[in-house]
């Protein structure tokens, strides 16, 4: 009898351990891996360190043609394609830093299709003898990764990434897209689809769940101290901290050092030679604790990172989820600290001051989005979940605010009136303004769109006089799903069914009391 051909179910899990050496697919890897090859538009969110990089890999050593993968950091490039020669499997990158002949060489070799994966930056793909290239090379399909980068509402815009969808349709033929990222939310989602034309692609989203980590927010007071004492306490074991200038990270690190921790300092203002030693004195446990800017983690797979510090706040949760995602890759302990300050917030806006104004303004939305988050007790986990579109039904019991609960009330009464005003402003403003409009307040936009004619206006003073709770009420509200956000235009909200359900019959509902960092700091300065 005619042997049978494998299946490709089969041809895959053998390449998956003859190639790879992994004895079994992880998570949707399979099922995405499946739908390349079968010449489907495919998008893939997985968190980092979930394995996205294989989804593109497999494929492209088993269809025909050369698979083209869009990268935004030539560092990774790099990093993955001496990956690839270790496998033996043939991938090239094509970018800047190669000389004419190596370029030459490479273009050789795709032509004659010998190149499984050629690695591009978006920056190379935009040149015109790059596209006259691409258009002789029979190409299997097209990967573009750290995908969000396409979204101007993300927190890594990049223009250039616009462009991919152009020049894919001018390479000829009907080429399948992957696009894959780690952070997106509802809204960057949408625009990635939409501005790559792939309506139609297949979704993987893997939860962003990441068990294992323990997420805290503190004050930031006695910051050095807490800090010390913080790494102290996890004397011996690997850690990241992240602080937002140069001058800083040193400065920590110097801290640190004379503290007896080995600590080494991380950020783009040292030469290269002495952050490629540190990073490796990093990954080889020769020190235990790197002071970074964001500038590193990119691309480091080192699994046994056991606390991730925020020295500073971040610009964004997506930065902040990423960044604390270098925590307990090995699914241990994983520990994420972060010293939030409202000036640190203030700081961080100015540096978007002078930026366009699309720009500002989303760099401000991330920035309260950033605040909301530290500031509120509500179950840490749930807050970060609900960002990248998830819904988790009871707290987590493993992060700050469920060990140490705040303050809760019935806010039965404070919702319905909080979702009457989201209704009676016709959904069309941010929480701020609906919360002013509660609170009975008076500014030239309340007066000119006559929302002090409503009949909420003013009607929740007798409750709270103050704007901030009133924002927190709203906040609540979308944790638990009554309200949403609009997801075309920033900052503002809209009713849900299930709010239309609570104005109509309302059943009790707890709510929690933001924490008043503020006024702790007040109290620690009259001490
Ligand atoms: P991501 O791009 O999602 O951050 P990577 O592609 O870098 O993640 O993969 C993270 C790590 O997981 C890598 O060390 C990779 O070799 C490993 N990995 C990926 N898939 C598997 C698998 N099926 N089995 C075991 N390890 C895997
Ligand atoms: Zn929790």
């Amino acid at each position: 009898a005619v042997a049978e051909p494998l299946t490709i179910q089969a041809e895959l899990k053998t390449k998956l351990k003859e190639v790879f050496g992994f004895g079994q697919f992880r998570g949707t890897q399979e099922a995405v891996i499946q739908n390349i090859i079968s010449g489907n538009n495919t998008f893939v969110i997985m968190p980092t360190g979930a394995g996205k990089s294989l989804c593109y890999q497999l494929p492209a050593l088993v269809l025909p043609g050369t698979a083209i993968v869009i990268s935004p950091l030539i560092a990774l490039m790099k990093n993955q394609v001496d990956q690839m020669a270790a496998f033996g499997i043939n991938a090239q990158v094509y970018n800047s830093t190669l000389t004419k002949t190596e370029q030459n060489r490479v273009r050789k070799d795709v032509i004659a299709g010998e190149v499984r994966l050629l690695y591009v930056a978006p920056e190379s793909l935009t040149k015109d003898d790059t596209i006259a290239f691409l258009q002789k090379a029979s190409i299997s399909f097209v990967a573009i990764d750290e995908a969000h980068c396409i979204s101007e509402w993300g927190h890594d815009f990049r223009p250039e990434y616009r462009k991919i969808r152009g020049i894919i349709d001018n390479l000829g033929g009907r080429i399948p897209l992957i696009a894959l990222t780690a952070t997106a939310t509802p809204k960057v989602q949408l625009d990635i689809q939409k501005n790559l034309h792939m309506d139609d692609a297949s979704v993987f989203k893997t939860s962003f769940n990441r068990t294992n980590l323990y997420y805290e927010v503190r004050a930031k007071r006695n910051t050095k101290k807490q800090l010390i004492q913080y790494v102290q306490q996890h004397k011996g074991k690997a850690g990241i901290i992240y602080c937002l200038s140069r001058k800083k990270v040193e400065e920590v690190a110097e801290l640190l050092r004379v503290n007896d921790v080995r600590a080494l300092p991380y950020h783009a203002g040292l030469d290269p030679q002495t952050r490629m030693h540190n990073q490796d004195a990093f990954l080889n446990e020769e020190c235990d604790v790197i002071v970074a800017t964001i500038a590193f983690g990119m691309g480091i797979d080192k699994p046994d990172v056991r606390f991730v510090i925020h020295f500073d706040a971040p610009k964004s949760i997506e930065g902040y989820y990423q960044e604390t995602g270098r925590g307990g890759r090995d699914g241990l302990e994983g520990n994420c600290l972060m010293f939030y300050s409202y000036d640190d917030i203030l700081k961080l806006e100015k540096f978007s001051k002078d930026k366009p104004v699309m720009e500002r303004d989303n760099a401000r939305q991330l920035l309260l989005e950033m605040t909301n988050y530290s500031e509120s007790a509500v179950c840490r986990r749930r807050q970060l979940l609900h960002y990248f579109g998830e819904h988790l039904d009871t707290d987590c019991g493993f992060c700050d605010n469920c060990r140490h609960p705040k303050e809760r009330y019935d806010g039965t009464e404070h919702v319905g009136l909080a979702l009457r005003a989201v209704v009676q402003t016709e959904a069309r403003f941010g929480l701020e303004h609906v919360a002013q409009v509660l609170l009975g307040l008076s500014n030239p936009h309340i007066e000119s769109y006559g929302h002090t004619g409503l009949p909420v206006y003013g009607q929740g003073k007798a409750l709270s006089g103050d704007v901030q709770h009133w924002q927190s009420v709203l906040r609540q509200c979308m944790l638990l799903g009554l309200l949403e956000k609009d997801i075309d235009s920033i900052g503002m909200v809209r009713i849900t069914e299930k709010g239309i359900d609570f104005i109509e019959n309302p059943s009790p509902l707890t709510l929690t009391k933001d924490h008043d960092f503020e006024a702790e700091k007040q109290v620690e300065e009259d001490e």
